[in-house]
This record gives C-alpha cells, sequence and structure tokens, in this order.
C-alpha cells in the first residue's frame, strides 16, 4: 500500500490538496517548475464567488482587491444586467492568493520543492514506485495526464487578458461580458479593479483555429472597449488556456488529477478555482481513505462526479447552446430573460457556480407559490 504522496504542481489546487493531506499526517511533497508560487498568477483573472470561498478554508483577506455585486452581458443592442443588492464576488490577487495558499499548507507539513520541471520519465518513473500515489495538479496541458494516458480533453478556450490603468470603470462592482460572433466567434469581459484600474479579456475556441492575441487585438479596437480604455495605459497581457470539459478518467491505478489537469472547470465562466478546490478535498479523504484504510483511489472519481459533475454538465450545456445560436440567438434570450423579470430573480437567488441549485430555487418556488 502507498505510504505517501507526490502533487505534481504548486497552484492553488495542488497547494490545497497538500494542505487537507498534510492536516491529516500524509506525508506529501509538492513539486512546481515555477521557482515562486506567484509566478505566472497574472495569466488569470481573480473572481470569486462569496458562497464559494466561504467553502474553501484559505485565509484569503489579504488578497482582496475588490468586491462585485453583480454583472452585465450584452449581446448585439441588448443588455441584461444583474444586481444582487451586496458583494455576491470577491476580485482578488492571484500572487498574494497563491502565497496564502503556500503558507498554509507548508504550516500544515506539506513540503513544496520549486524549481523542478517533471518530464514524462520521471513522471513515469513515480508511477512505477509503489510506495507513491502521484497527483497531476498540473494544470490544463496536463504532462501527467499525457504522459499515464489519461483520456484528452478535446476543446479549450484560448484567452488573452491585460489590465489598464486609467480606464474608464462603468461600475465598480460589476464585471461586464460581451458575446459576439463576428469572426473568430468570442466572449469578451471586463473586471473592475480599482476606480482607474480595468481588467480587459477575451476567450476564443480553440477549433477556430485563431490565436487569442490577435482576437483581443481587434476586441480591444471595439467601440465598447475604446470606450473604457482607449486613453488608458496598458500593463503587460498574458495569454492562457481554459479545458472546456472534464476528462471521462481521472483516476488510472496509483495516478490521480485534480483541477484543470482533470477539467473541473465552469465551461460558462472558466471559473476553476470553487470546483477544483472541492474536487481537491474530495481527493484528500480518498487518498487517506487508501493509505490508512485500504480502501480504492477510483472512489474519488465516484465521489467528485456525483458532488460536481451535475453543475459542471449545465455549465457546459449553457456554454453549447450560447457558442451555437450566435449574436442574435443570444441577444433575443436576453431580451425574453429582461422581459420576464429573470435579471430579478437571478438578484435574489443566483448562484454563480452551481446552476443545479437556481433551477431547484425555480421550482421551489413555484411550489409555493
Ligand atoms: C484568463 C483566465 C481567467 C480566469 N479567471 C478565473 C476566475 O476569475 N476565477 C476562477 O476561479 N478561475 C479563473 N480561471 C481559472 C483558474 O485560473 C484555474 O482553474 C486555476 O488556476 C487552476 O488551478 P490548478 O492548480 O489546477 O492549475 P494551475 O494554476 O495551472 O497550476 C498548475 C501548476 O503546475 C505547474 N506545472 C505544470 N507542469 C509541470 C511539470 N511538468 N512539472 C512541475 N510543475 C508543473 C505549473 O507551473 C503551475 O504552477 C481563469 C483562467 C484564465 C486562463
Amino acid at each position: 500500500m502507498a505510504k505517501k504522496v507526490e502533487i505534481i504542481g504548486a497552484g492553488v489546487i495542488g497547494l490545497t490538496l497538500a494542505k487537507e493531506l498534510a492536516r491529516s499526517g500524509i506525508d506529501v511533497a509538492v513539486y512546481d517548475s515555477k521557482s515562486r508560487v506567484s509566478d505566472n498568477t497574472a495569466k488569470a483573472s481573480g473572481i470569486f464567488s462569496k458562497s464559494g470561498l466561504a467553502r474553501i478554508d484559505v485565509d484569503w483577506k489579504a488578497a482582496q482587491q475588490n468586491t462585485l455585486n453583480g454583472a452585465v452581458l450584452y449581446a448585439g443592442k441588448e443588455t441584461f444586467k444583474v444586481d444582487t443588492g451586496g458583494t455576491v464576488a470577491y476580485i482578488l490577487d492571484r500572487g498574494i492568493f497563491a502565497e496564502l495558499c503556500a503558507k498554509e499548507a507548508k504550516e500544515a507539513g506539506a513540503e513544496i520543492l520549486l524549481g523542478k520541471r517533471f518530464t514524462r520519465e520521471q513522471i513515469l518513473e513515480a508511477k512505477r514506485d509503489v510506495d507513491t500515489i502521484l497527483v497531476g495538479a498540473d494544470g490544463a496541458v496536463s504532462t501527467v495526464a499525457s504522459a499515464v494516458g489519461f483520456p484528452e480533453i478535446k476543446e479549450y478556450i484560448l484567452t488573452y487578458k491585460a489590465e489598464y490603468d486609467g480606464a474608464w470603470v462603468p461600475d465598480l462592482h460589476k464585471a461586464e461580458v460581451v458575446f459576439s460572433t463576428s469572426s473568430p466567434r468570442f466572449f469578451g469581459w471586463t473586471v473592475p479593479y480599482s476606480e482607474r484600474v480595468l481588467e480587459v479579456g477575451i476567450g476564443i475556441s480553440s477549433s477556430s483555429r485563431r490565436n487569442s492575441t490577435g482576437a483581443f487585438g481587434s476586441f480591444v479596437q471595439s467601440a465598447f472597449a475604446q470606450q473604457r480604455v482607449g486613453n488608458a495605459r496598458k500593463r503587460a497581457g498574458y495569454a492562457s488556456i481554459i479545458p472546456l470539459s472534464t476528462r471521462k478518467r481521472t483516476v488510472i491505478g496509483n495516478v490521480l488529477l485534480v483541477g484543470d489537469a482533470a477539467g473541473q472547470v465552469k465551461a460558462t465562466t472558466g471559473g476553476g478555482i470553487i470546483f477544483g478546490a472541492a474536487c481537491a478535498r474530495i481527493a484528500a479523504k480518498s487518498i487517506v481513505g487508501n493509505i490508512k484504510h485500504g480502501k480504492p483511489l477510483s472512489l474519488y472519481e465516484k465521489e467528485w462526479r456525483r458532488a460536481y459533475g451535475l453543475d459542471l454538465k449545465l455549465h457546459k450545456a449553457v456554454h453549447a447552446y450560447y457558442s451555437s445560436v450566435g449574436e442574435r440567438g443570444f441577444a433575443s434570450m436576453l431580451r425574453i430573460m429582461n422581459v420576464m423579470g429573470f435579471n430579478k430573480f437571478l438578484g435574489k437567488y443566483g448562484d454563480m457556480d452551481r446552476p443545479s441549485l437556481i433551477i431547484k430555487r425555480m421550482f421551489l418556488r413555484n411550489l409555493v407559490k
């Protein structure tokens, strides 16, 4: 039976798993090719739902930059605004958040070894060690997944984002999302960091065979973006990638995958921390069960799919819908939602992470009417 755990990837999800295991007295080491855990974290945004953060069990307060009380969606001439009337999400500095996760993992007793890149050969060698459970927490382009032969993720969102200083920020507490079917079909977003600093980003499907940097260049020239950042100074920009579906398998023998490596990401927004961290906690429980009580590691696969599989599928279905209807179809849908007052419903009963809860609340409301 295995005695120790090696995690490849000291992103937030690998660090969350390491902390949980160390707290249960498991011998755990996390490896990363980066020299600091905060390196490269600026590639992603830092929006976290309030309810999700409450479940994540990290003291994140020192990373807070701003709060959100809703969002505005645009498609064609249609605008759909959701206002919750209070804080629904936090915007965190991803670098500081990663450092806080690393601090908590270390304090719990996990070993964090930076500057160590695992090659395919080293991964296969670690897999052969019967004393070790190997975890791939190595992100969307997982070397662990490809070396061990996990099923592929076929579609990704290619992203590009940049921060602008001296921008016009229309609402300090709302994120904005723009849907467009101009070529390539994309969604763009803005995230307000302060009254003068705005993040602008874009996501396109990997199936479009275009690059996100070029698509971003066109988006920034649009009237929408020019109004916000036309006179602002661009800080560094970053291209990255988001998996659009979960892998068909996430456990093979003594190897398991968590976080982006497993595709545990909301296909609607690309948010991956809340689900990834929740799945990491399930992984920790299964690993402890295996090492201490000889239970099968495959329980992880069953448990995380039972807990979050439906919600991740619902996000995928919404993504597939808005990708297929095009801008006019999406604008019509927003119009209908406005007429039905669905924005007010979402403002009151919405949940950024769990669409299954929104559906339940809709049924319950109708039942008690
Ligand atoms: C533009 C963009 C915006 C986003 N916005 C949000 C958001 O607002 N909210 C949200 O919740 N999520 C967001 N996400 C998604 C979120 O960033 C990811 O879900 C999250 O970072 C996944 O964490 P992870 O630990 O699984 O992987 P990662 O953060 O990718 O970490 C993987 C780590 O593995 C290391 N690694 C990889 N290969 C090796 C190797 N062979 N050897 C050693 N180390 C290796 C890497 O250096 C890296 O540190 C966004 C993503 C993008 C691209």
